[in-house]
């Protein structure tokens, strides 16, 4: 008897230490609402509810609200669930969601630089009702379903939205967050995108366990993101709003527009037990901290990269154009290219196009070469932006062929061989341009291999965040 007691004691004291151990190293959990349903009304008290309960939990959500929600809760005069919404962090979701044309419909046809103001254009207005109604700019944005377009990145900087939360397959980095396109990406987290779910049969202690398995395998990687997402609409509704009124492109008129079904009071009531269970479940799991989009961006930094050798950057970007990983941070190969044109460290965009290499010999005399610096450095400077090849007198390299023959220089010979290049970071991005884009909303069939090709094109600027 005595025996078990002492090794309960032994027990329960290496329990105390390795908990302490992984309290050590930090879970980050992202809890965010996609609050977007502005024709059930039930909506609005669904989200009242959810982030009253996280209130009492002492739980911080970020809700993504979209500006109609946002107006149609001024209309109606829902201050409560405006003050209860503003506890929390409030981004951004789009200006009308589902109304068509959605962002990757209106995006799809357009090039970078002009997409980035059309994006601005139409969602620009949502996001000032937003900061007017909520008192607070949006810290972040995701897009409606998966209507995700590249060139929302260069607006939502322009709009003074630094970070992209939401989930979608067309870029991701290891299931955690990454810098793309000067943003921060809380996207594509694969094992690390968590929920228990609200319908089906699997018990709230799976969920929990999954959540745990999650959570200690970050931990034993020195801490990271788990990212878990709702819409208060799911919390009263048994099919989507937007499916019931704008499926396959549809679009009718806002009086015709149909309240989806509703779930039943006890119904309700059982979800938002779900939420509330695996909420408070979670928070005690050892190492775990709730932080809003606001705060995983102080936890991150900014994009700036980091120090590294031009030796090191020379030899990397020689053989392969992807991000670099340091002891120091990460660096993006835009931010290596600059580095080796000699340039301070700038945030940058990707190329808008694609140009191939039309410069055929093996080398280039130096003095041509030294000439292709210059210019590639003045068209940087004034575009803030990546050109998408480099003129050699008549002929052109690409960007990437560019570079690779820049890293490999060793900036003394006559002749500069000519390398060419392997766009490595495009490995992250989605080949899939009808699955990518899957959602009910868009038109039938609808694929944008256009976007994939300019989010490609974006890779220039995608690297690893990591924690400060
Ligand atoms: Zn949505």
């Amino acid at each position: 008897m005595q025996q078990l007691t002492m090794i309960r004691t032994i027990l329960s004291v290496f329990l105390l230490a390795t908990a302490t151990l992984r309290a050590g190293a930090p879970v980050y959990v992202a809890l965010w609402f996609d609050t977007e349903d502005y024709i059930e009304p039930a909506a609005d008290d669904a989200a009242l509810r959810i982030a009253r309960d996280l209130t009492g939990l002492g739980v911080r959500a970020t809700f993504k609200v979209v500006g109609e929600k946002a107006r149609v809760l001024e209309q109606r005069g829902r201050w409560d669930v405006v003050r209860a919404l503003a506890l929390h962090d409030i981004g951004y979701h789009s200006n009308f969601h589902s109304v068509q044309p959605t962002p990757a419909l209106y995006l799809r046809d357009l090039g970078y630089v002009e997409g980035a103001a059309e994006f601005e254009r139409r969602e620009g207005p949502g996001a000032l009702d937003l900061a007017r109604i909520f008192g607070v700019r949006p810290s972040c944005y995701g897009q409606p379903g998966n209507s995700w377009a590249p060139q929302s990145n260069a607006a939502l900087r322009h709009m003074g939205i630094p970070v992209y939360l939401d989930e979608g397959s067309q870029v991701g980095l290891n299931d955690q967050p990454f810098w793309y396109g000067g943003l921060l990406y809380i996207y594509n987290m694969g094992r690390f995108q968590l929920r228990a779910p609200l319908d089906g049969d699997e018990p709230v202690a799976k969920s929990n366990e999954r959540f745990e398995r999650a959570a200690a395998e970050l931990t034993s990687h020195g801490g990271g993101v788990i990212s878990i997402y709702y819409h208060p609409t799911e919390f009263v509704t048994t099919e989507f709003w937007d499916a019931v009124n704008f499926a396959h492109g549809a679009n009718p008129e806002r009086t015709a527009w149909r309240r989806p079904r509703r779930r039943t009071e006890a119904e309700s009531e059982r979800c938002y037990g779900i939420l509330h269970d695996y909420v408070a479940h979670a928070k005690g799991v050892p190492g775990v901290r709730f932080v809003t989009a606001r705060e995983l961006l102080q936890l991150y930094g900014s994009p700036a990269p980091a120090p590294a050798e031009r030796a090191r950057i020379a030899t990397h970007m020689s053989a392969r154009q992807t991000f670099l990983a340091t002891e120091d941070g990460t660096l993006s190969a835009a931010d290596m290219l600059l580095s080796l044109l000699g340039m301070q460290p700038e945030l940058v965009d990707g190329p808008a196009m694609r140009i191939a290499s039309s410069l055929a010999g093996a080398s280039l005399a130096r003095a041509a070469f030294e000439r292709a610096k210059t210019d590639a450095v003045s068209f940087i400077r004034a575009n803030k932006r990546l050109p998408a090849a480099i003129w050699i007198g008549a002929e052109k390299l690409s960007i990437g062929d560019f570079a690779a023959t820049l890293a490999g220089d060793d900036e003394a010979a006559a002749e500069i061989v000519v390398r060419r290049a392997n766009l490595e970071f495009e490995k992250y991005f989605s080949n899939e341009p009808r699955k990518a884009f899957d959602w009910p909303i868009h038109p039938e069939g609808f694929s944008a291999p256009e976007l994939l090709e300019l989010g490609k094109l974006q890779g220039w600027t995608l690297k690893p965040a990591r924690l400060r």
